[in-house]
């Protein structure tokens, strides 16, 4: 038996409830999880904000553990410490899977949305999505990397090289991909909630170049913009921030309306574009940049059973960093 955090209809809050372990079949593998960060995905799950949500469902989808079980035909053998993210499986055989565009893949199935995630004591996943970790590391710094880590990467890899990069919303993601950035030689001008005073001086420590609210005009012309707050009035703030064929890269799954603007803001090739899901290079990659660029996650860890507790601290931007579910 395990024990898990069951989301069961939207709005409510997870309860914990007893289940059998499962069992592994053909590609799949059983991994007890160590670690399952939290994200703000999992917030746009538990308020049915997502489409063809799956229920009963157990969310989480940044899990670090250690395999315990193998299916006949699994790609990975007992004792090997593997992440799991986001992309649970795709199909392999559409066009967008043909052409390295696996997080297009409209049969794509999801971790912790569309099949059961690492708020629990085990969870099953396709040995082929997973990824090998080294053993070096706590669980619990690299199962942050696993989203808000990826999707970010993902995000700063499409800015191309632009070397002044704005970043809207400084949680998770942003905490981590600044230090990517600064590594790779760019600087940071990071933009967060007004008034929020803890973000900004977070920022400020991680190296930003310049820290300031989001109601503020850049000091200066940006090659690029991040979105990570999920709110659609930065998207028309942000083009403003930008120079001529700059982009803004929106890093969400989920946001709200974006309100409409004048052309002359877009005018200069300007573009905004958004980041779905992850292929499994993205994955390869950030994990190799990570190490190369020692990139430590600020983490604040809570107890499986306090699942609740960690997503309302996510909710009402308490959590500084990201927030840990650490499983023993
Ligand atoms: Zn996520
Ligand atoms: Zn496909």
């Amino acid at each position: 038996m395990m024990r898990a955090m069951v989301l069961e209809k939207p709005g409510t809050e997870l309860r914990l409830v007893e289940a059998s372990e499962p069992a592994p079949k053909d590609h799949q593998v059983v991994i007890k999880v160590q670690a399952c960060a939290v994200c703000r995905t999992d917030l746009h799950i538990v308020d049915g904000e997502l489409p063809d949500i799956r229920y009963p469902v157990i969310p989480g989808h940044q899990v670090v553990g250690e395999v315990t079980a193998v299916g006949a035909s699994a790609e990975l053998t007992v004792g090997a410490r593997v992440g799991v993210a986001w992309l649970g499986w795709t199909c392999g055989e559409c066009e967008y899977c043909a052409s390295e565009r696996e997080n297009l893949c409209d049969r794509a199935r999801f971790n912790g949305y569309h099949v059961d995630g690492g708020y629990a004591g085990y969870m099953l996943a396709d040995s082929r999505y997973c990824f090998s970790l080294d053993s070096s590391e706590p669980a619990e710094q690299i199962a942050p990397l696993l989203c808000g880590g990826l999707i970010g990467y993902r995000c700063l890899r499409l800015t191309g090289d632009a070397e002044k990069v704005g970043i809207y919303g400084f949680g998770s993601a942003a905490h981590l991909i600044t230090q990517a950035a600064i590594h790779q030689g760019r600087e940071i001008y990071a933009f967060t909630r007004p008034g929020d005073t803890a973000a900004a001086a977070f920022a400020g420590e991680l190296g930003a170049a310049w820290v300031g609210g989001s109601d503020q005009a850049a000091p200066e012309p940006l090659d690029a913009a991040i979105i990570f707050a999920p709110v659609g009035a930065l998207v028309p703030k942000a083009l403003k921030d930008l120079k001529k064929g700059g982009s803004v890269i929106c890093g969400g799954i989920h946001m709200s309306d974006i309100p409409g603007f004048p052309y002359a803001d877009l005018w200069g090739e300007r573009e905004i574009r958004s980041v779905a899901n992850l292929t499994r290079r993205d994955g390869n990659e950030f994990l190799k940049l990570a190490r190369d660029a020692k990139i430590t996650a600020q983490i604040q860890t809570y107890a499986l059973e306090d699942a609740n507790a960690a997503l309302a601290a996510l909710r009402t931007g308490a959590i500084t960093g990201t927030a840990v579910l650490v499983i023993d």
